[in-house]
């Protein structure tokens, strides 16, 4: 018999199985307390479960972690880069991402084992998709940095943001996703705001509205990188099925049914898409659209052509974004030196 993963179960779903298996629904209670409250994968060390309880768990379940830590790497400015192992031995990221003066302690996490959305500027795109990640090995990436983090007491920092930008297509994992969603949400979980978590998406319309459609209070971040069509599906070949205009249809329709200001990603590459006009393009393309840009200074992959552009071109774009009324910011760079780029440190371990 399989060993069910508890932590691919919501509390709702915890409870559920206690008691088809005739266990009261308050020992889930206890159980949840203990993995995201406590970070205890053990049963044995759940102290107010009863030994009987626990020997029966122990058959029948398991909360320890689905993932090893195989590397972590230390940037300077306090970023850490995970490199986990899965127990199928695939790979996947984490980015731990620390910004104490704001008491803000933001994860972004991967979605999928490799991706496949194949976007021209990708590390993680090659190889494509292996498989989808279940939702206990999405929380458990969370879970895993939090245990990192922690000082002598577990849970400190908490971890106060969650983004689902490091590998895969959140949206084509969208049920796990989604119970993970659930999970860190969870006021007895992480307890981390809704307004708090961020799912990135490269433009799956259909998907764009059915998590319209459930109206949860969340970031929804579309990845544009282009401001037309044309060189758009150079970057992004998932633009040829979903073109620009049923994109903006589809945030529209979330907008409208979230009230949520919509967040769009450009990652500015040199000589590609950060031209004065391309910002100008973008800019009338955005227009009357309840959204704000974020500016990515491209962190470049070894081996793929596409730089960063210079401080100068950078500025110049955010300015003439500001100056036509659209509100943007640049990200800050992080992790640089330490092979921070979405996908590139499985990729330097899949080539041994
Ligand atoms: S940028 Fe995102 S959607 Fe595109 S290939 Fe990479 S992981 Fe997938």
């Amino acid at each position: 018999m399989k060993k069910q993963d508890l932590k691919s179960l919501s509390r709702k779903e915890l409870k559920k199985w206690f008691q088809e298996k005739g266990y009261p629904a308050y020992r889930a209670e206890q159980i949840f307390n203990w993995i995201y409250r406590n970070g205890v994968e053990d049963f044995t060390a759940m102290k107010n479960i009863p030994a009987e309880l626990r020997r029966e768990l122990e058959e029948k379940a398991y909360v320890n972690s689905n993932l090893a830590l195989e590397e972590a790497r230390y940037a300077g400015d306090g970023t850490v880069k995970y490199l986990w192992k899965l127990e199928d031995g695939h790979f996947i990221e984490s980015v731990y991402l620390p910004y104490p003066e704001e008491k803000r302690y933001s994860v972004c996490i991967s979605s999928q084992v490799g991706c496949p959305m194949n976007c021209s500027f990708c590390a993680t795109a090659r190889g494509g998709l292996e498989r989808n990640l279940t939702t206990g090995e999405i929380v458990d990436q969370v879970l895993g940095i939090q245990r990192e983090i922690s000082g002598e007491e577990y849970g400190l920092p908490g971890i106060t943001n969650v983004v689902f930008m490091g590998m895969g297509e959140p949206l084509a994992n969208l049920a796990a996703v989604l119970k993970a969603v659930e999970i860190l949400n969870d006021e007895k979980g992480f307890n981390i705001g809704m307004r708090r978590i961020t799912i990135s998406t490269c433009g799956l319309v259909p998907e764009i509205r059915k998590l319209a459609d459930m109206g949860l209070q969340l970031v929804l971040a579309v990845s544009l990188h282009a401001p037309n069509n044309q060189l758009r599906s150079k970057l992004m070949p998932i633009n040829k099925k979903y073109p620009i205009e049923e994109l903006l249809d589809a945030v529209e329709y979330y907008i409208n049914k979230t009230g949520r200001r919509v967040s769009f990603e450009y990652i500015l590459i040199d000589k590609v898409n950060d031209f004065p006009e391309q910002a100008r393009e973008l800019a009338d393309l955005l227009q009357g659209i309840l959204c704000h840009v974020n500016l990515i200074p491209l962190n470049p992959v070894r081996e793929f052509a596409y730089e960063r552009p210079a401080d100068d071109s950078i500025d110049r774009f955010r300015e003439i974004l500001l100056d036509k009324g659209i509100e943007c910011t640049v990200r800050q760079e992080r992790g640089t030196g330490i092979e921070a780029a979405c996908g590139q440190l499985r990729h330097l371990r899949n080539k041994g």
